[in-house]
């Protein structure tokens, strides 16, 4: 068989796309529409690994509508899915497991403000622009990784190839084995969302971000819930911070919001800046449920969705270059995410469209991608990360609320223009601290009504890979998963995983990590956290991973 491996086909085609998030598709979408308001042809394909466009997208999501309005105006009579507006916004400090302040909406800072806002499925609206770029000609190819990028002999990204199919887990080709694709493109684009793993190959090769400041990330773990019509108010965006993460010296924040029918989609995004290597983000999402501000709504009803994703949220400071060439990288890939509104969706969308623009120019001879920064620059999506460059940096110097009240200054007095850049430098994956000397935390056990395990959540995520095939999660030097992590600091990958993914056996005689790859629900946490930098996250074979509905 091995003798037998057929080649890998190649598609000529003039832009490729990695990634059918907001980024992606947006890009894609603008493509089209300049294409034909140009009269020109042009061929646009978008890869996605997912089994289709939206089964790997997962957001809260508040939605400012600021890109999609440029690039739909009628985007109502195309029936987006923009149903529910914000009607009312609460935010509050939680100050334990009993009590928490309402912060009075004047004394919080603008940008966490959302009038105007829409409470929406970040996978139903991909699904949506979907719909509209390939009523625009676009090409989408759901279940298809991009694995590999292609070059050529001067340097210049080529295309990509997608990943193969059919190999066990030794790697050898199996029966049903198929090779990838070539897709080979005058620009590709790279929309994966965040810590792309190609994205991250990228930004090592070309250096992109030597001259910027420490990226910083966090771990969104998302439930969506299905609760009592009594208890539902649609339109109500509740936010928060404090505990429970402030009880072990973390910082993040909650959401919860009432959208649709009689739905709540509510998490925890806990900033992977924690130091704790015993903090578990999920147990800190199972037990923040049970704060009485929290149960209220909860109680009663049905947990019908479970899920969780990494978010880039180092801001403008933080962000690397984005021209390669013959490529760009966008979006949460780069690291667009504003996260004074902690939004990140249409400020991808709008480097998407800032991307296509340049791209179309450069592809019909009217300037170069190296335009693109020049475009960003002199962009509202500029103007926006600028003025919101110093917010998280604040909150990970000076706690929840020293940080807040920084951030209350600086964005309500200031508007975002006091004259310094504040610094935070060190990585989040050493951060954290030996576990010698430190007390494990004891999590409560679920109650199965409002707090749950990992396996009975991971099943709610749908995920499912082909169990035969080699392992995704790939550890750099086998033997510093147990002489580092386990011994020094207690086997972190453990907690840091919200799926299960990893587990060290026999712990008491001769300890080994098991890696249970088949229930990955592709958050990228494990590339980021693990204090030795020794596991990369690749893409597994299209189509594997979660299959969320509408998260
Ligand atoms: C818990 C949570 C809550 C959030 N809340 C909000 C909110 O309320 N409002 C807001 O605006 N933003 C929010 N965000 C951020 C927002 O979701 C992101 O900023 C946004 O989704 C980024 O869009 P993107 O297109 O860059 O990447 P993504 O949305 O991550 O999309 C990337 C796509 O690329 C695909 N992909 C990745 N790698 C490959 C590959 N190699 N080959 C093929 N396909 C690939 C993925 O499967 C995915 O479909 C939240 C994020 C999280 C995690």
């Amino acid at each position: 068989m091995s003798e037998q491996i057929p080649e890998r086909e190649s598609m000529e085609v003039d832009v490729v796309i990695v990634g059918a998030g907001p980024a992606g598709l947006s890009a894609a979408c603008k493509l089209m529409q300049l294409a034909q308001k140009n009269k020109k042809e042009l061929s646009v394909v978008v890869l996605e690994k997912g089994s289709e466009v939206g089964a790997h997208i997962l957001s809260g999501a508040l939605f400012e509508s600021r890109a999609l309005d440029e690039l739909f105006p009628d985007w109502k009579d195309r029936g987006a899915p923009l149903h529910t507006a914000v009607q009312q916004d609460e935010v509050l400090m939680f100050r334990d497991h009993q009590k928490a302040i309402s912060i009075p909406l004047w004394m919080v800072p603008k940008p966490m403000h959302n009038d105007g806002n829409h409470i929406i499925s970040l996978g139903e609206l991909c699904r949506w622009l979907g719909e509209q770029a390939e009523s625009l000609g676009v090409d989408i190819f759901p279940g298809f990784p991009a694995s590999e990028v292609l070059y050529h002999d001067n340097g210049g990204i080529k295309g990509v190839a997608t990943g193969e199919m059919g190999k066990d887990s030794d790697g050898k080709p199996k029966a049903s084995y198929e090779p990838g694709m070539e897709l080979h493109a005058s620009v590709t684009l790279f929309s994966e969302g965040c810590r792309g793993h190609l994205g991250k190959q990228l930004i090592d090769k070309f250096e992109l971000d030597k001259e910027t400041q420490t990226q910083h990330y966090g771990i969104g773990i998302k439930e969506l819930w299905e609760i009592g019509s009594d208890k539902h108010q649609p339109g109500l965006v509740v936010h928060g911070a404090g505990w429970p993460l402030s009880e072990h010296g973390a910082t993040g924040g909650s959401f919860l919001y009432h959208f649709g029918d009689n739905l709540v989609s509510m998490g925890l995004i806990t900033d992977l800046s924690y130091e704790n290597p015993y903090l578990s983000p999920f147990d800190e999402l199972q037990r923040f449920k049970h704060h009485p501000r929290i149960r209220q709504y909860l109680d009663g009803g049905e947990r019908i969705a479970y899920g969780a994703r990494a978010i880039t949220k180092g801001g403008l400071n933080a962000l690397p270059k984005m021209c390669l060439p013959n490529g760009l990288l966008i979006g949460c890939d780069a690291g667009t995410l504003n996260f004074s509104k902690i939004k990140g969706t249409h400020t991808a969308m709008k480097s998407g469209l800032l991307a296509a623009e340049t791209a179309f120019n450069a592809i019909h001879g009217d300037g170069s991608l190296a335009d693109y920064e020049e475009n960003f620059n002199r962009s509202w999506l500029y103007e926006e990360l600028h003025r919101s460059r110093n917010f998280g940096a604040a909150i990970h110097k000076f706690g929840s609320w020293l940080g807040g009240a920084y951030n209350y200054i600086d964005q309500n007095w200031f508007t975002g223009k006091l004259p310094f850049n504040l610094t935070d430098p060190v990585p989040d994956h050493q951060a954290l601290k030996p576990a010698s000397g430190l007390k494990p935390i004891e999590y409560p056990k679920p109650d199965g009504k409002i707090s749950f395990d990992k396996t009975s959540s991971v099943y709610l995520s749908s995920t499912n890979h082909e169990e035969n095939q080699p392992v995704h999660l790939k550890l750099r030097k086998q033997s510093l998963a147990v002489e580092t992590n386990f011994k020094l600091y207690a086997g972190p990958e453990e907690r840091f995983c919200p799926a299960g993914v990893y587990e060290f056996l026999n712990t008491e005689t001769s300890p080994e990590l098991q890696i249970n790859a088949q229930n990955c629900v592709h958050c990228k946490t494990c590339d980021i956290k693990d204090p030795v930098g020794n596991i990369d996250w690749v893409a597994p074979e299209g189509g594997g991973g979660p299959n969320y509905a509408n998260m």
